[in-house]
């Protein structure tokens, strides 16, 4: 990405969408929306003073809504161009509030509130897509429970609690317990300040709220407006200790997820959604297992799927290396329903299929390896280029061409046509570009039909 972000032959317009095309094979011309970030990317340094200071706090999407960020954002910490972006949907002053927080921290003066997106034109021979897959949403599969059992996650929100630069630095911290941290810190903070209003009415009457409360409910001080108001402030106070004081007890018991489920296929070889095999799950299931019991040796990881496709050089040998040093077991047989047990524990229930037995087991967190399925806007960019989708909305191409779409000059690569792995996308990348270059340095091949 470096490499590509320094390259004197590439221009990257990143933050963009491209909005139209015309023109044939050898003479495209594409129109691009290059999105505002708000931010002068030329100036911004990427220190990333101006997010410290900006008190508009979201949901991080890069963190799968794990973690936060601020309304101004650097997407990931690799990002190229390394610039900040202001998120106009959630920024105050963006939304008609007094704030400009960022615009004043900036010293490289680099905030522009009036910057507007920019339409370019660009002339270009071949195009190619390369606009990779969205993960199957896991909450069709009503009996998965994902969006109502907090510890049933998906391998990205896996990886992403795996990641030293991810939410929890790469603690396996489980997110029914980070809920409960967090509605601690909410609590604590609330106490704080209950707190300092009753310190002004002990200093007032020297007196503890405690003791004084008592007095109070024995019917002493009726008609006294003063130390009425100091006890419906000392009721709201322990309306606030006392779950605070019992979710602190229950933090204390609080570890790493180190029984951890993966079930494969979740809407790969699925008739009710796609019937392929995604290629890619069996293997990254593994490799999350195995970094899991690399940063906690006592993880134990059970695999389930209808069978473990490792298929690729080396592969089967990784697999079996994380059944023998990784404290990884397979298990044959898809999962049935995933149900909520005691203490957040999801409990998977599951066929063993070479047992021939029906079984309950409970983990500590279960990761749903979920389909390859194509981008959203898919059909929408599909239109705007003029290509053909096959019929589960990837790409089309032919089995011959496997980067040719069926419109001349415009090829595809990576998960954009098929779920691959990386070195597949990026052999497959390796080609589109070759297609490309024969479009653009053989004059002849131009001569194809128009897309619009
Ligand atoms: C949990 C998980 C773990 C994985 N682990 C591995 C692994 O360890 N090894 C491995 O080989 N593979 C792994 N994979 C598979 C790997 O993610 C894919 O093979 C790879 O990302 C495909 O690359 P791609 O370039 O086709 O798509 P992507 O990586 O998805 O890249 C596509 C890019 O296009 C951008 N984009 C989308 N739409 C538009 C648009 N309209 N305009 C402009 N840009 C757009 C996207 O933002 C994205 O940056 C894993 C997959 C998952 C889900
Ligand atoms: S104007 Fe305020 S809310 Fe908006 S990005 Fe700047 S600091 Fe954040
Ligand atoms: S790679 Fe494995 S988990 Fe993924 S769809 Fe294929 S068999 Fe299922």
């Amino acid at each position: 990405m470096l490499d590509v972000g320094r390259h004197p032959n590439i221009e990257l317009l990143a933050y963009s969408e491209v909005e139209g095309l015309k023109g044939t094979a050898g003479e495209f011309t594409i129109t691009v929306r290059k999105k505002t970030r708000y931010v002068e990317e030329d100036k911004c340094t990427g220190c990333g003073a101006c997010a410290e200071k900006c008190p508009t706090v979201v949901p991080d999407a890069f963190n799968e809504g794990l973690g936060e960020r601020k309304a101004i954002y650097s997407y990931f910490a690799q990002g190229i161009p390394s610039t900040h972006t202001i998120d106009a949907d959630h920024c105050r002053q963006l939304n008609g509030k007094k704030c400009g927080i960022c615009a004043k921290t900036c010293q490289a003066d680099a905030i522009n509130f009036d910057k507007k997106d920019q339409v370019i034109e660009l002339d270009v021979g071949a195009v190619i897509i390369a606009a990779g897959y969205d993960v199957f949403d896991p909450s069709q599969i009503p009996e998965y429970h994902y969006t109502e059992i907090p510890n049933v996650v998906t391998a990205i929100e896996f990886e992403r609690l795996l990641s030293a630069s991810g939410p929890t630095e790469g603690h396996l911290d489980r997110p029914s317990d980070r809920a409960v941290l967090k509605e601690i810190a909410s609590l604590e903070k609330q106490a704080k300040k209950s707190q300092k209003t009753l310190a002004r009415f002990e200093e007032k009457y020297n007196e503890s709220s405690a003791s004084f409360y008592d007095k109070f409910q024995g019917g002493q001080y009726e008609g006294d407006e003063d130390r009425q108001k100091w006890a419906d402030k000392y009721a709201a106070h322990l309306a606030i200790v006392e779950p605070l004081e019992s979710l602190q007890k229950k933090a204390e018991g609080f570890t790493v997820a180190r029984r951890l489920a993966f079930i494969q296929c979740v809407g790969s070889r699925d008739f009710r959604f796609y019937p392929f095999c995604s290629g890619y799950c069996c293997m990254h299931s593994i490799k999350e297992a195995i970094i899991a019991h690399e940063h906690e040796p006592e993880t134990a990881s059970v695999i389930f799927g209808m069978d473990i496709r490792a298929v690729g050089k080396g592969f089967e040998e990784y697999k079996i290396r994380g059944g023998n040093d990784s404290n990884v077991s397979y298990v044959r047989g898809r999962v049935a329903e995933i149900s909520a047990g005691p203490d957040d524990n999801p409990v998977v229930t599951f066929e063993d299929t070479r047992e021939r037995k029906v079984k309950n087991q409970a983990f500590d967190l279960v990761v749903l390896a979920t389909a390859c399925a194509p981008i959203k806007g898919m059909a929408a960019l599909a239109e705007t280029l003029g290509v053909a989708l096959d019929p589960y909305g990837f790409i089309k191409t032919s089995p011959l061409s496997p980067v040719d779409t069926e419109t001349p000059g415009i090829f595809v690569c990576g998960c954009a046509e098929s779920p691959m792995d990386v070195p597949e996308s990026v052999a497959q990348a390796s080609s589109a570009a070759e297609r490309a270059a024969e479009v653009v340095f053989q004059p002849e091949m131009k001569e194809e039909k128009a897309v619009a």
